[in-house]
């Protein structure tokens, strides 16, 4: 069984200032003076002629697996640049993804592409390729020309790249409609992460594997990274420690959380010790999994991206700049911990610092208002059912492996042939060559098919493929949700929605779970996520209309003049300065003694 629930984990072992600022209008059209820049002379620079017609900078952050009320729930305790997302910037408080396939590599790729995976193809992390008869991951690439290459002396296995998302990124095509003026950089713990964010071709995209940062040679090496690999490798993180930042009062949950599945050699109460199996010695693959669980990992990624701002000098060129993380560690944790726990809190703090800090590099590097930065999520969790259960709420584990023994079962009862079911995937249920289609002119078997799967218990619906091609207009909003990451092809033969709280899952009969809790279907605890956008041309406030996360690229788009390829999102117009707004006369530009124009030190 190869579950959809446990990738997040292999993968790992696999691949291994304060806000004191109030954000004002002037500031877009005459950048604030930095500590690295002097002041332009007032007396003889017209407002106008200071203003750049397009950001310099877009960056694009996805914190892997935040949930939308955590921004709601824990603001008041954050400080640095989480807190100047929301206070500077446009907050959506009700954005959701429209689709079932809540995971990794879909989110990123709806981000990037402002399109939904029935348009660009990315429909799961990894899915049953029926031609091959194999699971293949969303980045596997079979051109034999292609392989992936490591800094530092590394030897990645594997090849990884864009060519199974169907539409180019929002950076791909910046590049492409402005004379490939852009540089485009993307960093993650993740390949399915760092990939579809920076699109088919990049001039950095690097993710963690193994212990080591690496690449495709689809992108090709850089200079700067090679150099940081080297001095500021990850295992210089070994034998730190990840203790609580604020005192135990401050924290929402106790010290233990019900179901919790913590990395090997930590167990389930702070501090975590970054100490691999043993606790002693050298890294193992234990380390490399606490450290992508703890908030080192989030350190490591912004130093990156300030390496990366450096060494390019990006923002500081003709053309607009993309620049994009993926921060992994959130996710990692929540797998683990589970929502509803001290480490979700503590590392989202220990994350706020880290952006406070990127924000003030940008700042210094780029200009204040010079660049405008997007931050979302590729998807939200479910509770621990264990946890959920003491509210006294219907929740519990739909056990994939018992549901695919049933219908086994039951087809032999028709004479089908053993296996006749290839993989469950997830939601996604594929069967051997042919027996879909016999299913499909066989009334009877088909109707005990989904009889059996529908007295399974935590089933709440089961979804044919056909009942999904086309995009169905007029369906219940789960039907509706199933069809926006349906995509002919690579999609399942059938589909298994889980009751509300219910968790699937994949474990092998007999096997202890070695997850605490999941994602991947189409309730609002998976769907919901924060957008937040702050500097050029937006708008600060808070807006509750509903939007989805395919809406950022569009806007991105938006504010440099460019025109994607689908339509499936749309621009948030309403977070956008128009042109007359930045201009008027009652907006002045931040007196210079303002808290903001002071340099600023690390929070
Ligand atoms: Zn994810």
């Amino acid at each position: 069984m190869f579950s959809r629930m446990l990738l997040w984990k292999r993968s790992v072992l696999r691949h291994g200032m304060t806000a004191a600022a109030v954000f004002v209008v002037g500031s877009i059209l005459l950048p604030q003076p930095t500590v690295a820049q002097a002041p332009p002379p007032r007396a003889t620079a017209p407002k106008t002629s200071q203003a750049p017609a397009k950001p310099k900078l877009v960056v694009l952050l996805v914190v892997d697996q935040m949930r939308g009320d955590y921004v709601d729930k824990f603001l008041p305790q954050w400080t640095g640049g989480l807190k100047r997302l929301v206070e500077e910037g446009a907050w959506f408080r009700d954005a959701a993804y429209p689709y079932a396939a809540t995971e990794t590599c879909v989110g990123h790729a709806t981000i990037s592409t402002g399109a939904f995976p029935a348009t660009h193809g990315m429909v799961a992390n990894a899915w049953w390729d029926r031609k091959e008869q194999k699971m293949v991951t969303c980045t596997a690439d079979p051109d034999p020309n292609v392989k992936n290459i490591g800094y530092a002396g590394a030897t990645p296995k594997g090849a990884d790249t864009a060519w199974r998302m169907g539409v180019p990124s929002f950076a791909e095509e910046l590049k492409f409609q402005t004379s490939g003026a852009t540089r485009i950089v993307s960093f993650s713990l993740k390949a399915r992460a760092a990939i579809t964010m920076a699109g088919h071709k990049a001039d950095a995209a690097i993710w963690f594997d193994g212990g080591s940062w690496v690449t495709s040679s689809a992108y090709g090496m850089q200079p700067f990274m090679e150099e940081q690999a080297k001095s500021h490798p990850a295992k210089a993180d070994f034998g730190k420690t990840w203790a609580l930042s604020l005192p135990a009062s401050a924290y929402w949950y106790g010290e233990k959380t019900l179901g919790a599945v913590p990395p090997e050699g930590w167990d389930l109460i702070f501090p975590h010790s970054l100490r691999g199996k043993t606790g002693v010695g050298e890294p193992d693959s234990a380390f490399y999994e606490q450290w992508a669980s703890s908030p080192y990992a989030d350190t490591a990624l912004t130093e990156l991206a300030m390496k990366a701002v450096d060494a390019l000098s990006l923002g500081k060129a003709a053309g607009t700049d993309f620049l994009a993380i993926g921060y992994s560690p959130v996710d990692y944790v929540g797998h683990e911990f589970g929502p509803r726990s001290r480490e979700i809190q503590d590392i989202l703090i220990s994350l706020d610092k880290d952006l406070g800090n990127l924000f003030a590099h940008l700042d210094q590097k780029v200009g204040r208002g010079n660049y405008v930065v997007a931050l979302s999520a590729d998807h939200g969790v479910v509770p621990i059912p264990e946890d959920m259960q003491t509210t006294g709420a219907d929740a519990g584990l739909l056990h994939l492996p018992e549901l695919q023994e049933r219908i086994e079962k039951v087809l032999e009862a028709f004479k089908y042939r053993k296996p006749t079911i290839a993989r469950i995937n997830g939601s996604d249920i594929y069967f051997a060559p042919g027996v879909y289609e016999n299913l499909q002119h066989d009334r009877a078997a088909m109707q005990s098919v989904l009889d059996t799967a529908l007295s399974q218990p935590g089933v709440a619906a089961v979804y044919r493929a056909e009942e999904l091609r086309d995009r169905p207009a007029r369906q219940s909003p789960t039907l509706r949700a199933f069809a926006n990451s349906y995509f002919p092809g690579r999609s399942g033969d059938l589909f298994i929605l889980p009751k509300p709280y219910w968790l699937l899952d994949g474990t092998p009969l007999g096997k202890p779970r070695s997850y605490g809790t999941g994602h991947g279907v189409p309730y609002n605890y998976d769907q919901h996520v924060p957008v937040l956008l702050m500097g050029f041309g937006i708008q600060p406030g808070q807006y509750f209309q509903p939007i989805t996360p395919a809406d950022i690229a569009p806007t991105f788009a938006a504010l440099c003049g460019i025109t994607l390829s689908s339509r499936d999102g749309h621009v948030l117009a309403e977070a956008l300065k128009k042109p007359g707004e930045a201009r008027s006369p009652s907006q002045s530009p931040r007196p210079k003694s303002s808290p903001a124009s002071a340099p600023r030190t690390s929070p």
